[in-house]
């Protein structure tokens, strides 16, 4: 299952999700530490420190 990175606006602490495409869709994704829906998708540094330079 893919796990998504999320930022909240609010508390500005990071919290991961691991849900399917559809189950993302459809639930409203809400920070675990202060129930704010202002949360924002965070694509994790962990790609670009794996990708190889060419
Ligand atoms: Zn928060």
């Amino acid at each position: 299952m893919p796990v998504y990175e999320y930022a909240c606006q609010d508390c500005k602490k990071r919290f991961e999700i691991r849900a399917s495409l559809q189950e993302r869709e459809k639930t409203k994704v809400q920070c675990p530490h202060c129930q704010s829906e202002k949360v924002e998708r965070v694509f994790s540094a962990f790609y670009a420190k794996t990708s190889r330079k060419s």
